[in-house]
């Protein structure tokens, strides 16, 4: 059973990410990473993908659908994966839902659920590391990353802008596809507004019953 993860921007999503592939041995697909990586490339399409992020609107359905699909290329039927960041509009859910049934692979979506306001304090205060992208909320004192050592720097779509239109997209896009998971039966809620390990024990107490 594969898991997608969902969570507004700032949740903690990718930091549960981590620990739960981990934990449970899976592969993470990040559609933001990947697509970072993608417009990191002088190309035209890189460009493209690196304004709209930096802006903070969603990338065209058909980018990435392509990038996903090529990952599950080379995912072998007995590993799991955990995908997050996608699907994030009705129309991704549909071409992700059918895409998974191609691909014969079943799946459960895990929401970290946290307020909009507490998204917005928490992603103005954040900070990354530039070198391996390790992300460190505002009550981290250090001055360099922990991970390596790494300069930290605020994510370039981190701006009242983008954050602004970003939780706006979550809220319009990603909202109605969560309530469909919901009603089908196919999400798990986890209260994410305690601390990252209280998180962490919520979620792992929920997939052990999936896992264990
Ligand atoms: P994230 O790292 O998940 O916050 O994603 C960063 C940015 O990548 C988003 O603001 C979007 O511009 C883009 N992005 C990530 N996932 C998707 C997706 N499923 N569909 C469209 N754009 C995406």
């Amino acid at each position: 059973m594969d898991i997608v993860l969902f969570g507004i921007q700032g949740s903690g999503k990718g930091t549960q990410g981590k620990r739960i592939a981990e934990k449970y041995d899976m592969s993470i697909f990040e559609t933001g990473a990947e697509l970072r990586k993608l417009s990191k490339e002088h190309s035209p399409l890189g460009l493209k993908v690196k304004a709209i992020i930096n802006a903070g609107y969603l990338v065209p359905v058909e980018v990435v659908m392509e990038i996903i699909e090529n990952f599950l290329k080379n995912v072998k039927s007995d590993e799991l994966v955990l995908f997050d960041g996608i699907p994030r509009s009705d129309e991704q859910m549909e071409q992700f839902n059918s895409l998974m049934a191609r691909s014969g692979r079943a799946f459960k979506g895990l929401l970290i659920n946290i307020p909009k306001e507490m998204a917005m304090d928490r992603l103005l205060s954040r900070q990354i590391c530039e070198g391996c992208k390790e992300v460190f909320p505002a009550s981290y004192d250090g001055e360099v990353c922990e991970k390596c050592g790494g300069k930290l720097v605020k994510r370039a779509d981190d701006n009242e802008d983008s954050i602004l239109t970003r939780l706006s997209a979550f809220v319009n896009e990603t909202m109605p596809v969560i309530k469909k998971y919901k009603t089908n039966n196919q999400m798990i809620d986890i209260d994410g507004t305690g601390s990252i390990d209280n998180v962490t024990e919520l979620v792992f107490a929920e997939l052990n019953k999936i896992f264990a």
